[in-house]
């Protein structure tokens, strides 16, 4: 009996590897091209973290004419959730990432290198096991879980490295009888990869992020294929991303230090390793200390916070880039109206420890971002928002034409106006706009310097009476509140004010402050011309009334 007699024993009916080698040829690409992927877990869950990772696969083999593709990681069955799939390819799709291969919902895919769903792939992890055993670099493993857990416990009060390997490793010296024996009487068992690696030696690696890093090699003789058929994780990454053609393994550097056994795995199995990409987390600072962001405590985790606070996908892809390349602000700084699309983004320029995440700056790439807008397009992504989030809002947008003009305010030229960082700040933000809201609510009117009720009555009656008129210019309609001011004994420019400020009663700004209070019932808002404009005279008088009354 040899090994070959084993593996037969073992998987009977599994194809041999040169089928697949042939069914998943080598890639055709340029020279330089990346082919990477993002490779979760569908548990419900998409982090922060996650979408970042997928973000950064994306762009680098956009940028090199590579391949992204979407691998769902699912051995893990008792993790599993009902559209766990269909979460993550929507999370991808709300942010205009889109994979050229794999998953495209919980059962379709797209792709010549799948099925891209582990769970669909056992007969091909079973054909490459089989191969290591012949090899005779896997054997199976007749140890229980109770067993298992009785050699960890001896380890420990040995205070010896924990794991099966070396001594500690029952099954690995049984001969190939003793194995054959145990099968077929009748015996469970997995399969363990027979490391040749000792702790004492070390190996060193270049990380593509984190630079060169040195490791003792592996030694432990981990499980490959569990009892219920399926591979663990890091048979799966080997035999997956060797047959996918992946260059670059873009992940989590919460998978840095199994860099070793990978690359042990990749060599026993005789195939050319891939390069890796650790990513360092995204870390939130908590008081002072810097930590991840997690789960469990920060509701920003989850990507799905973004889409529920209306923070446009845009601001953040824009604001991932800022994280992932210390470059990246200068490039926008250089290039304001640029597609960000056109940021070459480098890998081995990426954070090596954590980046921090926050929050206030992701809001200002916000404003930015959605001044850049058109008034359409803030209209479309509001609404868009608004009927999936506030039904409030929804109804103010219902009248489109009106809407597209109060979003129409200083929008579209050089400076645009940059008050609303997401789409949840939108209702605040325009329903002075609207009458519905106006005067269904309590205004305080904050007036400011003149606060004197006659004064501001005078000011207002004498604004529509003499000098408003629904078809002067802006300059024109700002002469008249200047000529308003003198009238009144306000000086009409601020530096006249500012020169002899005993000879007035204040300046054409605070009667402007009047003007704009009394419509607004705000102290700021963008430009009252405009403003004006949409409102038109009689809206105008009316609401003067209503502030003079109040
Ligand atoms: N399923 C693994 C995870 O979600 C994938 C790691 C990898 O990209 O290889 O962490």
């Amino acid at each position: 009996m040899d090994y070959k007699d084993l593996a037969n024993l073992i998987f009977p009916n599994v194809k041999d590897i040169s089928y697949y080698e042939e069914k998943y040829p080598r890639r055709d690409l340029k020279e330089g091209a990346i082919v990477t992927r993002f490779a979760p877990s569908p548990t419900g869950f998409v982090h922060i973290g996650g979408l970042y990772q997928a973000l950064v696969a994306r762009k680098v083999a956009t940028q090199t004419d590579g391949v992204f593709f979407l691998r769902i990681e699912d051995t893990d069955q008792k993790r599993e959730i009902e559209n766990g799939i269909l979460d993550i390819v929507n999370s991808l799709k709300d942010f205009g990432i889109e994979a050229d291969e794999g998953m495209i919902n919980e059962t379709e895919e797209k792709g010549n290198y799948g099925p891209y769903r582990q769970s669909l792939r056992g007969e091909i992890y079973r054909a490459y096991a089989k191969y290591m055993i012949e090899l005779g670099k896997a054997y199976p493993c007749f140890c229980s879980p109770e067993e298992v857990d009785e050699i960890r416990k001896k380890q420990e009060a040995a205070k010896v490295r924990p794991g099966y390997y070396g001594v500690w490793a029952k099954c690995r010296n049984l001969t190939v009888e003793e194995m054959a024996e145990k099968i077929k009487s009748g015996e469970k068992y997995i399969i363990r990869f027979k490391s040749p690696g000792r702790e004492d030696r070390k190996i060193k690696h270049h990380d593509v992020i984190k630079g060169n890093v040195t490791f003792p090699e592996n030694d432990q003789d981990i499980v490959i294929i569990k009892a219920d058929g399926l591979p663990t994780y890091h048979f799966a990454h080997v035999v997956d991303d060797h047959l996918m053609g992946t260059t670059h393994v873009i992940r989590s550097d919460e998978w840095l230090s199994s860099v070793p056994l990978h690359l042990q795995l990749f060599h026993e199995i005789g195939f050319k390793a891939p390069k890796y990409v650790h990513i360092s987390p995204i870390m939130k600072n908590d008081n002072g200390n810097k930590r991840k962001l997690s789960k469990r405590k920060d509701p920003e985790a989850a990507v799905s916070y973004y889409e529920e606070q209306g923070i446009p996908a845009e601001a953040v892809k824009e604001y991932l880039l800022n994280i992932a390349n210390s470059t990246f602000e200068n490039w926008r700084r250089a290039n304001p109206d640029k597609d960000i699309e056109e940021f070459e983004l480098q890998l081995n320029k990426m954070n090596v420890s954590g980046a921090l995440f926050d929050m206030v700056k992701l809001l200002d790439v916000g404003k930015t971002v959605i001044s850049k807008f058109t008034a359409e397009k803030v209209y479309e992504e509001a609404l868009k928002w608004a009927k999936r989030h506030d039904e409030e809002l929804e109804k103010l947008l219902e009248n489109r034409e009106y809407s597209l003009k109060v979003f129409g305010i200083e929008r579209g030229n050089k400076k645009p106006r940059k008050d609303i960082a997401k789409w949840s700040d939108v209702k605040e933000n325009i329903e002075y706009m609207y009458d519905e809201l106006f005067y269904s609510k309590k205004q305080d009117y904050p007036y400011q310097v003149i606060n004197n009720k006659d004064e501001i009555n005078k000011i207002l009656t004498l604004y529509i009476e003499k000098y408003y008129n629904d078809e002067d210019d802006k300059q024109t309609w700002f002469d008249k509140i200047k000529e308003l001011s003198g009238e009144l004994g306000y000086a009409k420019e601020v530096k006249e004010f500012k020169a002899n400020p005993e000879k007035f009663k204040a300046h054409v700004g605070d009667v402007s402050t009047v003007l704009r209070v009394a419509l607004t019932s705000r102290t700021n808002t963008p430009d009252m011309y405009e403003i004006m404009k949409i409102l038109g005279k009689e809206r105008i008088v009316e609401r003067f009334k209503k502030a003079m009354e109040d």
